[in-house]
């Protein structure tokens, strides 16, 4: 099992003491700005455990709501206006928008994010940079992947990589940073045919779908590298226990909430993956982190100082 939980506290614990430096030297902290549109539950828990991981690392880390009824004008102004907000060097936007936002509504709201403020990576100008290989901010997800597996010194370079998915958030930029660090990368998506066949040739095999489970031994190469994106929901107790052999500890956190949070991975892929990332534990812990080192990485670009790394 790759531990993303502790790869992740040790580099929050690495940003805390450069936030308090910057905050000495400008007289502020980073900050960070979320908006959230809406109240959708699972994005309730999301933008509150990333406030919570600002305030822990000593940014001013806030949350920006507007009601479900919010139009796209409204979006759009709020973040005209963190723009213009000095205090604030990173904003993310939670996806999804509620969908009477309308259609094609996040991108009309990725291009409004000032690039110098796109700690998510989704403007089209980091976008950009990070297709042609020189990238500035990279999507926290993807980005904390690649931060595992280096971590954990595992060889990208040279090897079969498969992505399954195709976002704009995770799956494309996932597919970019495998392929700039020299993997031969395949994407599969919801019209790939004989998708067991294609990820079955994967030594790093990454599933960022969002169907519980779809991604059984039978996709996976012994000894593969899986990385599992995924983040569903869990409230069918037939289906948790074909998943959980009795007196397994998933089955009595799901008996104690009712529900439990599970991958995009089966857990019989532990029978023949060579690593494995848990769910909850791994990809999603070093998400948080990402945010974090981005958020300080744009307010130090933003103050002008020249960074010895780059994504
Ligand atoms: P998304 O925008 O819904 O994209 C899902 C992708 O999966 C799409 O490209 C879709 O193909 C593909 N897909 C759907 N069904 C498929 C199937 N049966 N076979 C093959 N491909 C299929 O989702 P996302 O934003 O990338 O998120 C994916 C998952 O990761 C979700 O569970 C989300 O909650 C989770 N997530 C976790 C974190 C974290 O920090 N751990 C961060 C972000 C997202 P098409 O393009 O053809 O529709």
């Amino acid at each position: 099992m790759l531990d993303g939980r502790s790869l992740a506290a040790r580099m929050r614990e690495k940003i805390a003491p450069q936030a308090m430096e910057f905050a000495r030297q400008h007289g502020r902290p980073p900050g960070l700005a979320i908006v959230l549109v809406g109240q959708n539950p699972a994005s309730e828990i999301y933008v509150r455990l990333k406030v919570q991981a600002g305030s822990e690392a000593g940014f001013r880390a806030d949350l920006e709501r507007l009601p479900e009824t919010a139009s796209l004008a409204d979006v759009l102004a709020l973040v005209e206006r963190l723009n213009r907000t000095a205090a604030y060097d990173g904003i993310l936007v939670q996806a999804p928008l509620p969908a009477a936002v309308g259609a094609g509504a996040m991108s009309r709201v990725f291009d409004t994010i000032a690039p110098e403020k796109d700690v998510d990576g989704v403007t089209p100008s980091s976008v950009g940079r990070l297709v042609q290989g020189r990238p500035l901010m990279v999507p926290c997800t993807p980005l904390g992947i690649i931060e595992l597996l280096e971590h954990e010194g595992i060889v990208i370079a040279g090897r079969r990589a498969c992505v399954i998915g195709r976002s704009e958030i995770v799956g494309k930029p996932m597919a970019l940073l495998l392929l700039q660090r020299d993997a031969t990368v395949t994407v599969c998506h919801s019209k790939t045919a004989d998708l067991a066949a294609i990820t079955g040739e994967a030594d790093i095999l990454v599933a960022a779908i969002g169907r519980a489970g779809l991604v059984t031994k039978e996709f996976v190469k012994p000894g593969a590298v899986v990385i599992d994106v995924g983040m569903n929901t869990l409230a069918d107790a037939s289906l948790v226990s074909q998943w959980y052999p009795e007196g397994h500890p998933r089955l009595a956190t799901f008996q104690k909430n009712g529900t439990l949070l599970v991958g995009d991975v089966h857990p019989n892929v532990a029978e023949v993956a060579g690593a494995l990332t848990p769910v909850p534990g791994g990809v999603g812990p070093l998400t948080i982190a990402m945010l974090m080192a981005n958020t300080l990485r744009a307010a130090q670009l933003g103050a002008g100082s020249a960074l010895a790394d780059s994504w």
